[in-house]
């Protein structure tokens, strides 16, 4: 058997002689120095720096899950996720990252397979990236059927609205994009390789598109946060490198 004893002091005074004295608000144990009178939290939370938290995101956004961040940094995986989701609402919506359109772009379009907590329960990520910036204009995340591929559809932005736009023959496609407009087009033509090459991408950075991942989304809402994140910080990271 091992034992550990833990001797605390008074963080104020330095004084030895200091009771328990319930817990806070949040469940963290208190003490009463009898000394100096004061009551403080025992072992308070240690306070985190701009710094770790910029490179625990970054770790997020590097096929590091949850519980790798939680391992590697010795931080709390609530903390993380709390961090994630106060930077996710923070940054600009994916419309706010984009270069300006030009006329004569053109639009790749692809569905990529995921799930949401286990195999059976499939989700597939609709992108559209324009061929000359790079960037995912738009993204969808749900079946793959009509409903998915037309909330692809609206969130494309007007000014890339009129673009010339080539998928593969998945039929639905063909039931959304305006027929003057859209190609269906096999993988041969290399119409659609950017954004097929995106798909690698995706896959190999974030660990909840990785194929046999044991990392996966316990929730849609989760899901669509961190696709969101990757997806802003990708188009973010390209305009400054164009
Ligand atoms: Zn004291």
């Amino acid at each position: 058997m091992i034992q550990e004893t833990k001797t605390f002091e008074c963080r104020v005074c330095k004084s030895p002689n200091i009771i328990r004295n319930g817990t806070n608000r949040c469940g963290t144990a208190q003490y009463h120095c009898k000394d100096c009178g004061t009551y403080r939290v025992l072992s308070p939370k240690p306070v985190y720096s701009e710094t770790d938290k910029q490179t625990v995101l970054r770790a997020g956004l590097e096929r590091c899950s949850l519980r790798g961040v939680e391992r590697i940094f010795d931080i709390p995986r609530q903390t993380v996720v709390r961090w994630i989701s106060t930077h996710i609402q923070k940054l600009p919506t994916v419309a706010d990252t984009l270069l300006p359109a030009s006329p004569d772009d053109i639009l790749e379009l692809d569905e990529v397979w995921s799930f949401v907590l286990k195999k059976a329960d499939p989700r597939w990520l609709w992108t559209a990236m324009c061929r000359r910036t790079r960037q995912i204009v738009a993204f969808a995340i749900g079946d793959r059927g009509k409903a998915t591929c037309l909330r692809l559809w609206k969130a494309i932005p007007d000014e890339y609205k009129h673009c010339h736009t080539f998928s593969d023959f998945w039929t639905v496609y063909q039931h959304v994009f305006p027929a003057e407009t859209h190609h269906g087009v096999g993988k041969e033509t290399g119409e659609t390789a950017h954004m097929e090459r995106w798909n690698n991408t995706l896959r190999q950075r974030m660990s909840r598109y990785v194929r046999q991942t044991l990392s996966f989304s316990k929730s849609d809402l989760t899901h669509q946060m961190f696709t969101q994140w990757f997806i802003v910080q990708y188009n973010l990271d390209l305009s400054l490198t164009i």
